[in-house]
């Protein structure tokens, strides 16, 4: 088995359970786990990897990734650090700032620079707190901003492309570059970063009325509080909308809310989510999307692409269409 050099001792842990830091809470463990402290550090972990034929994945909150039970072969980098966590707001009044009397008078734009790890949510709550305009239609949209940058995260209010402006990333060679917003290649639900790690990003809001701010996150929060099963284990929405088709609504026609499969069963309240109950293993959470394809295949004749990540040596045997 391979092993890696010294200088990653103190970073890395060997077979760690991953289920912990996803939110389906399943799967097993990672053959490493490392949690770099700064950018150079994740620099030297790709070169490392990529030197080594060591299979690299990166996990942010794991709020869009399924582990398979028998977990990941190679290394999980999680930017869990402060240095990747941090958020740096300009100061209230600054000439980039967001002082009440420069939103009344001008529509300024305002930078905010961010972590790959930056909890999403708190960025959001922070961002309608001091009145800046941009981010609030991902209220209730679970990730670091690593993990919504790769993904594009986002729905009917926004999503993130809106508001990036650079974003600095460490690419599959291990060197670092600043890639400015055009050359990220947002699309729906995927960017063209590949293995790319987002380690920092600059985001571009606007100074707008604080009070409308937070009536507008609250009604979004309170929208999905209803129609999402927030309340249950999930990885959001299973499958990404097909051209000219919503995936829930599909499965809904197909006539398979509420089938479940072991501990994994189509949510009731939206039918793109699965959810799992205890004692649920990922191996039933792979047997019912391969169901719910080869049905919705059967019966409309389209193939539902997977929106959630899948890490693992399970993915190519269950998750086909059982024909
Ligand atoms: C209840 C619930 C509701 C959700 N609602 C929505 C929604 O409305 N819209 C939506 O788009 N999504 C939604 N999601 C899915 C999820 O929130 C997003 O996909 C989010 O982007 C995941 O971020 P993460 O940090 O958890 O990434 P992870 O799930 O950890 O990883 C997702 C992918 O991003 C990659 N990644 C993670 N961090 C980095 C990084 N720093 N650099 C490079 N790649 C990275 C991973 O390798 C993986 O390929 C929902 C999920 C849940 C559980």
């Amino acid at each position: 088995m391979m092993s890696f050099v010294p200088e990653f001792r103190d970073i890395l842990r060997d077979q760690e359970p991953l289920a912990g830091y996803t939110s389906y809470g399943l799967g097993g463990p990672a053959q490493w786990l490392a949690c770099p402290r700064t950018i150079d550090q994740v620099a030297r972990l790709v070169g490392y990897c990529r030197g080594e034929g060591i299979p690299l994945y990166v996990l942010g909150l794991g709020a869009n990734v399924l582990v398979s039970d028998e977990g990941v072969a190679g290394l999980v980098v999680r930017l869990n650090a402060p240095g990747f966590r941090h958020v740096d707001w300009p100061r209230p009044g600054s000439a980039n700032g967001s002082g009440r009397r420069r939103q009344a008078t001008n529509g300024d734009k305002v930078t905010i620079v961010a972590g790959g790890g930056a909890d999403m949510h708190r960025l959001v709550l922070e961002a309608v707190r001091r009145g800046l305009e941009g981010v609030e239609g991902l209220a209730g949209i679970p990730g670091t901003l690593g993990g919504i940058i790769r993904m594009n995260a986002g729905g009917q209010w926004g999503q993130i492309a809106d508001v990036v402006r650079e974003v600095t990333v460490v690419d599959e060679r291990g060197a670092m570059r600043h890639l400015p917003a055009s050359e990220v290649g947002f699309s729906y639900r995927n960017t063209r970063l590949g293995d790319a790690v987002v380690c920092q990003a600059k985001l571009e809001l606007r100074p707008g009325d604080p009070v409308a701010l937070r009536e507008r996150f609250m009604a979004i929060w309170e929208q999905k509080k209803r129609c999402q099963p927030l309340s249950e284990p999930s990885a959001g929405c299973v499958y990404k909308n097909p051209p000219g088709h919503r995936a829930g609504e599909l499965i809904d026609r197909a006539g398979l809310k509420g089938k479940a499969i072991g501990g994994a069963r189509i949510s009731q309240l939206h039918a793109n989510f699965i959810v799992t109950q205890e004692g649920a293993t990922a191996e039933d959470v792979f047997s019912l999307i391969g169901e719910t394809r080869r049905v919705v295949a059967d019966r409309f004749g389209v193939e539902l692409e997977l929106e959630i990540k899948v890490w693992g040596r399970q993915r190519a045997r269950s998750l086909e269409p059982a024909c």
